[in-house]
């Protein structure tokens, strides 16, 4: 484990010492995955959890009492306002098997409505051109159906190419969300209206982007800036909590409780090393 996540840790423990942390109620926490593994990797880049873990962490925030909610249902009742609960939506970036073959189980086990982002692009192929073939090849649309069939999970668009959309033209934008959403929506029997930004640190969404996804018929969009949602919160600038094999029980249970707060305004300081 790297210095710096041990210094991150260490504050968050000190954050989560200094006084009780009730979990709040009110708030969503989104908590952004990747790949779910057999093995425990220990990737360097932190987009693996292994199923034991993957397991663990979900068993421990059933056992909290949070209530698992899809995205649309989450923001629907921030808006209601009190006595919501702990609202936890569960999402998947990219694409990865194991969600399929691994986390599929667990999802059933809890009842937990997740969100599939699609690389669109991607699914069907045999590698990952930009990633270790460690985390696993991506899923086929005949595994997505399955999912979708067995865990009720919903559908987004993580762009076609997965390239960052502010780095392309308005009109190439408009491709782009236009090709992901037409493979979603020919694939499987759902309107693709979410979204997470490719990437998402703070320089991959602005304005431009968010009117086009708009033009497009988005209505939610996922960034990957640390943090939970609350009433009011942008719909198309969601904050979420990056998971990765670093996160026991206890360190989830840390974000939940607001302990990492303070992590958003490093990933704005920095945003090219927190990608
Ligand atoms: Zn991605």
């Amino acid at each position: 484990m790297g210095l710096r996540l041990r210094a991150r840790q260490t504050i968050g423990e000190i954050a989560y010492r200094m006084r009780p942390h009730p979990l709040p109620s009110g708030s969503l926490s989104v908590l952004m995955y990747h790949a779910i593994t057999r093995e425990d990797l220990r990737d360097p880049e932190q987009q693996s959890v292994s199923l034991q873990q993957f397991s663990d962490q979900m068993e421990t925030l059933q056992g909290m009492g949070v209530r698992w909610v899809s995205l649309e249902e989450g923001l629907r009742s921030l808006k209601e306002g009190h006595g919501v609960g702990t609202l936890v939506s569960v999402v998947f970036d990219d694409g990865y098997v194991g969600v399929h073959d691994l986390a599929l189980e667990v999802l059933v086990r809890y009842r937990i409505p997740a969100t599939l982002f699609l690389a669109t692009e991607q699914i069907g192929r045999p590698v990952f051109p930009d990633s270790s073939p460690r985390l696993g090849r991506p899923l086929t649309w005949l595994e997505v159906q399955v999912l979708i069939r067995e865990t009720g999970c919903a559908i987004g668009s993580h762009g076609h190419s997965h390239r960052p959309l502010t780095r392309l033209s308005s009109e190439k934008i408009r491709e782009e969300l236009k090709a992901s959403r037409a493979a979603i929506e020919n694939r499987v029997n759902q309107a693709c209206r979410l979204f997470a930004y490719p990437y998402g640190a703070a320089g991959t969404f602005d304005t431009r982007t968010e009117g086009l996804l708009s033009e497009g018929g988005f209505t939610i969009a996922c960034t990957a800036l640390w943090g939970q949602c609350r009433t009011g919160v942008h719909p198309l600038r969601l904050p979420r909590m990056r998971v990765s094999w670093c996160d026991t029980s206890h360190e989830l249970e840390k974000s939940l409780a607001g302990c990492y707060d303070w992590y958003r305004l490093l990933q704005l300081l920095q945003p090219r090393r927190t990608l």
